[in-house]
């Protein structure tokens, strides 16, 4: 552990003059030096724009950010290269779907399924595509211990559903979701489905085709790499189906007046100069990571889950949301009726990040019929006395309340 955290720069200062405890993980992860030391080596070495020059440094800018692409493409075990799209993040993938799917798919009276705990990046775009088309949002619910009640997406799913979109990992309540499950009734019913994975790809082995998704996508700044980078995985034969979502540069193929033919896979997503410096240390990231081993990662984070969630559950007055069966570095919780807000600024006070907050997840708080929570999300460098600092903190906040 204490060469893992070596690795994290950013986790050896003191907050007001205490040691930093970083428990807001599932917001963003820490960057190892790899990682940095990879953007600034390529900025003092090798930058250039990427297909574009015949000079060295763009070849070699190039290929790197190529290798990032078939690097992703074996992290999640994609067919081809040519179903990585680089965007900016699990909201941009998100909203080029939703444009792109619904341009050639969804007509008026079509039905799209989400679920209840989705991030609100996993709704509204649906619900603007909804509003443009005249289709219709359907919500998949979860019952109280924050499990998707699966036995009702049978009757959900009529001859207008053309997708479901749903979430692999709960960012507010933790829940792993049976995607390959949901991924097999829809598929019966010749239904698309579409993984949100910001909360999964730092956490779990990815394996689309095990899956069967037709779309997954997720965040580079969640597992370990720049912001500005994220990753859509689609289905080649879908991807080819749809249309561009933004025109510009490295989409074309010929551009006249008159007609504009546009790029194969996977460029024809790709307009403008994409972040290839992030899409770079995406790749550096994944390296990190399987150099740890993603199991072994899981293993650890999985025994900081079960040790918070008992910990804090000793607790006198401290309700936890989200108590699924299988689920994965988030504990989110209130106690007493201690408001969220002070709870997480109190705990700033001593040097522990958390979040607080609907957690852009307002429709699971509306289930719960509460405004927030604070919620703690770990990652592979977290440790158990970590977790005793926050234990330590919510009874010293406790008692002033008192
Ligand atoms: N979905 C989930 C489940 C998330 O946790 C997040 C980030 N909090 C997002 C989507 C959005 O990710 P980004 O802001 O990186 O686009």
């Amino acid at each position: 552990m204490d060469t893992i955290r070596a690795d994290f720069p950013i986790l050896h200062q003191k907050v007001y003059d205490k040691p930093y405890v970083y428990l807001d993980n599932g917001a963003t992860t820490q960057k190892p030096k790899v990682v940095i030391e990879a953007v600034k080596n390529f900025y003092e070495q090798t930058n250039s724009n990427i297909h574009r020059g015949v000079h060295l440094l763009s070849e070699k800018s190039t290929e790197q950010y190529e290798q990032a692409r078939s690097m992703v493409a074996e992290f999640i075990h994609a067919n081809s290269t040519n179903e990585i799209i680089f965007t900016k993040g699990t909201t941009d993938s998100i909203n080029l779907v939703a444009f792109s799917f619904g341009e050639k798919y969804i007509v008026a009276n079509d039905e799209i399924i989400v679920s209840e705990m989705e991030h609100h990046s996993n709704i509204v775009p649906w619900q603007m595509l909804c509003e443009r088309k005249q289709a219709k949002l359907k919500v998949l619910p979860f019952d109280d211990n924050g499990e998707l009640c699966i036995e009702k997406l049978d009757e959900l799913i009529t001859k207008r559903t053309k997708l479901i979109a749903v979430t692999h990992v709960s960012n507010s309540l933790g829940t792993v979701n049976p995607i390959a499950e949901i991924v097999k009734i829809a598929h019966a019913k010749g239904v698309k489905v579409l993984v949100d994975g910001a909360q999964a790809i730092q956490h779990t082995a990815i394996d689309v085709q095990a899956l069967d998704c037709d779309f997954y996508v997720f965040s580079g700044h969640k597992i370990y790499a720049e912001t500005g980078i994220g990753v859509l995985y689609g289905k080649e034969k879908l991807l080819n189906e749809m249309p561009p979502y933004q025109g510009g540069g490295d989409m074309i193929k010929e551009v006249t007046f008159e007609k504009t033919t546009y790029s194969d896979l996977p460029l024809k997503f790709e307009a403008g100069t994409n972040n290839y410096v992030a899409a770079i240390s995406l790749g550096e990231a994944i390296n990190y990571v399987q150099a740890i081993g993603i199991e072994t990662i899981a293993a650890h984070e999985n025994k900081l889950v079960q040790y918070a969630s008992h910990k804090l559950g000793t607790i006198d007055g401290l309700r936890i949301y989200g108590t699924a069966t299988n689920k994965v570095s988030v504990i989110s919780f209130l106690v007493d009726n201690i408001h969220h807000y002070d709870m997480g600024m109190m705990l700033d006070k001593m040097g522990i990040a958390v979040r607080t907050g609907s957690h852009c997840t307002q429709p699971v708080m509306a289930h719960f019929d509460i405004t927030g929570t604070v919620r703690a999300s770990f990652a592979f460098y977290n440790t158990k006395e970590e977790i005793d600092r926050l234990y330590d903190g919510i009874i010293r906040i406790k008692k002033i309340f008192a």
